[in-house]
């Protein structure tokens, strides 16, 4: 069981990966009243490992099954509360992705969704010879 408290620890959801992470704030009920369980989910954000691959100027490329995620039109405009991840990820550097993709990209922008079948596409071409 999940005990209320007036306290509760600040998760959010990595766009990339989905998965909750601590941001490390402490939530505070202003009356004090036993009103949140332990962890409150609050948005969105990247987990310290997606965030340093930001940083270091990469795009991560989220691959989405478009069925699962209620989409036909195309996981381009997927909203990530939408977006049903297959799990595979890859990181490009974002003048490769901008290049590869014809493509550009806000500088906020720390992930794009694509669809199945993008990421072994891209494998394949970098084993390929030169
Ligand atoms: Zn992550």
């Amino acid at each position: 069981m999940d005990e209320q408290s007036y306290v509760s620890l600040e998760q959010r959801l990595c766009l990339v990966c989905g998965l909750p992470f601590d941001t490390g704030n402490l939530l505070l009920d202003k009356r004090l009243r036993p009103s949140m369980a332990r962890h409150t989910t609050t948005g969105w954000g990247l987990c310290a490992e997606h965030q340093a691959l930001f940083d270091d100027g990469f795009v991560a490329l989220v691959e989405c099954d478009p069925e699962r995620s209620g989409v036909s039109a195309g996981v381009g405009t997927l909203r990530p509360e939408q977006a049903y991840r297959t799990g595979r990820l890859a990181h490009l550097r974002r003048d490769v992705f901008m290049r590869l993709f014809d493509a550009s990209i806000a500088d906020g922008q720390a992930c794009v969704f694509i669809e199945p079948g993008v990421i072994a596409q891209l494998k394949t071409m970098v084993s390929a010879p030169r």
